[in-house]
């Protein structure tokens, strides 16, 4: 059994597999908890397609429009539902109402993350808000093959996965819309089911659904909500310990510390992300519940967005305003030195233990210690 390429590189797409004529090639899930193709060399007949299709192989940097928008939802019930502006909702719903179908990323019952078909209003809930980990493509480009001549098609993806698609299906379709967002990497979605279950076991409840992005606190100082059949708990991102993790660049994806796909080579026809800038370029379209960076790479996104506008508050604005706020955008998460010592250690510690270890302290933390430290010189001083 061999890699189709270096482990480092992989983004775990799945163009090689879906692409493979002898079915030779599974995606296979590693120590870490990532998917990495493998050959079974029985049944591979050295065609080289894999390597071929591959987008990590390739050097063809895009032209793009980067036509730029800030914006966000006017439905206040969307921006709630979602992470950032609610645009995906407004875009999706626009393609439903066209018989076309919706591909994006939800949690299973065991709380895996999958992408799957959406073909009615009623289950687009599903798809909505950001899932902080690695989402399982399974056999979905297939299913996109087989249906992209018959109905529109919107797929959201990471960059990587819609560059994966792109390769696989060769031809420009005028049925596929692509979405991905700013990335700033995908965590292992071990860690994850790890999180998870020792929270289930800690308030001895099942969880049945989590959400990363609940804006009760606000759209930049949001909560983590796990909600379980008897109750709901939540925390600041900034003290949740998943969160810091994540944001910590500790658990990511390898390939995610080079990534290939950003600004200049996105394959997609619209991205979109947090608009964290608006308040210092656009204070006038702040608006706490959420607002959206939106920029147009293709004349087919564009055509879209002139489609949907109207259910929008936006104003055009300048590349540079959403890179400043948003450097994932143009550059790669920074390894961080104790990621592979962390993995090691993934199964045999806790997550608060490792949190402990790896992370450094949260000012919450900082301030207990300070205030415990001022009582006991004050105690002192008494006496
Ligand atoms: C792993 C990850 C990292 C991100 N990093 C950044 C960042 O650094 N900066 C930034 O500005 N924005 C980032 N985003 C994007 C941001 O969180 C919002 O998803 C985006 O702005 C769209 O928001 P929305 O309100 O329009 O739609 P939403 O309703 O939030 O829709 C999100 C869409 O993304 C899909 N999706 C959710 N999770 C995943 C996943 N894990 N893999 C693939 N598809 C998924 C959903 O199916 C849905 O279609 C990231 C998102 C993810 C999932
Ligand atoms: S095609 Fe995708 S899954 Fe296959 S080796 Fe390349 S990056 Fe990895
Ligand atoms: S950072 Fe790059 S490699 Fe990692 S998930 Fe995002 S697009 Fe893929």
């Amino acid at each position: 059994m061999d890699f189709v390429i270096d482990e480092s590189k992989c983004t775990g797409c799945t163009a090689c597999m879906n692409i493979c004529p002898k079915k030779a090639i599974l995606m296979d899930t590693n120590k870490e908890g990532f998917k990495y193709p493998v050959v079974n060399n029985k049944k591979c007949i050295n065609c080289g397609l894999c390597k071929k299709i591959c987008p990590v192989l390739k050097e063809n940097y895009l032209d793009a429009l980067n036509k730029c928008y800030v914006g966000f939802n006017k439905e206040i019930s969307e921006l709630i539902n979602s992470s950032s502006g609610a645009i995906f909702p407004i875009i999706a719903n626009y393609i439903l109402e066209e018989n076309g179908v919706i591909i994006g990323a939800t949690f299973n019952e065991k709380k895996q993350l999958k992408h799957i078909a959406v073909t009615n209003k009623e289950n687009l809930y599903k798809l909505k808000g950001s899932k902080y980990l690695q989402s399982d493509l399974n056999d979905i480009f297939m299913y996109i093959k087989y249906n992209i001549e018959k109905n529109k098609i919107l797929f959201v993806g990471t960059p990587c996965q819609v560059a994966g698609l792109k390769a696989f299906l060769k031809n420009d379709y005028h049925n596929l819309l692509c979405i991905d967002f700013i990335c700033h990497g995908v965590p292992s979605p071990k860690l994850f089911e790890k999180y998870i279950k020792e929270l289930e076991h800690k308030y001895n409840d099942k969880i049945i659904n989590y959400n990363f992005r609940d804006k009760k606190t606000g759209w930049s100082n949001y909560s983590n909500t796990a909600i379980f059949k008897k109750r709901k708990i939540s925390q600041i991102y900034k003290e949740n310990e998943y969160m810091r993790l994540f944001l910590s660049d500790i658990a990511l994806r390898k390939s995610c510390y080079n990534c290939k796909f950003k600004l200049g080579n996105k394959h997609s026809d619209i991205t979109l992300g947090d608009f964290w800038g608006v308040k210092k370029y656009h204070p006038e379209i702040y608006n706490e519940k959420g607002v959206s960076a939106i920029i147009l790479n293709t004349k087919r996104g564009e055509g879209i967005f002139e489609k949907i506008k109207n259910n929008l508050i936006y104003k055009e604005c300048e590349l540079n305003e959403i890179i400043d706020g948003n450097p994932s955008l143009i550059n790669s998460s920074k390894d961080n030195k104790m990621r592979d010592e962390f993995f090691l250690e993934m199964k045999e510690k806790t997550i608060q233990e490792l949190s402990k270890q790896y992370l450094p302290k949260t000012n919450s933390i900082k301030k207990g210690i300070t205030k415990i430290k001022n009582k006991i010189k004050t105690k002192c001083r008494l006496i």
